[in-house]
């Protein structure tokens, strides 16, 4: 008895499945979308050890792995550190082009704060003082800050 793969050489084809899903954005996470949701507030956290604030928080330092328990409001205002300019519009974008993805050091922070930057993009540099606009409907989500704006 001979399996059939002996007798012809099996073929494959690439596929690709979308696949949607649901996932928990767990404690630390969930108090830093709630807080920009329902206050408009922008929460980083203190590393016990190192001392280094992060925004968006997290649960465990990246730098020296220390626990971190330290919740902070940082001001809604920042300091451009890297930009990008989107002109090709594609459906994985957040919003239509032009637009610019911008490192923001948020002041309180000290680390960048990746977000989108939607108008005045000719005066985009880096160095440039913006701020946060927030969205009128916000539902616990990234975009709750629709951008920010140059000042
Ligand atoms: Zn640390």
């Amino acid at each position: 008895m001979t399996n059939w793969f002996e007798d012809v050489a099996e073929l494959t084809h690439k596929g690709q499945i979308k696949v949607p899903y649901t996932w928990s954005v767990g404690e630390v996470g969930s108090r830093f979308l709630v807080a920009l949701r329902d206050q408009k507030r922008i929460l980083g956290n203190r590393c016990g050890q190192c001392r280094t604030v992060f925004v968006p928080p997290r649960n465990r330092c990246g730098k020296c792995f220390g626990e971190i328990h330290e919740w902070i409001e940082l001001g809604d205002e920042g300091i451009v550190t890297a930009h990008t300019i989107v002109r090709y519009n594609h459906p994985i974008q957040p919003t239509p082009t032009p637009f610019a993805y911008a490192i923001v050091k948020l002041d309180g922070a000290d680390v960048g704060f990746i977000h989108i930057i939607k108008e005045d993009l000719g005066r985009l540099k880096n160095g440039v003082r913006v701020k946060a606009r927030f969205s009128e409907s916000r539902r616990g989500h990234i975009l709750d800050i629709d951008s920010f704006t140059i000042i």
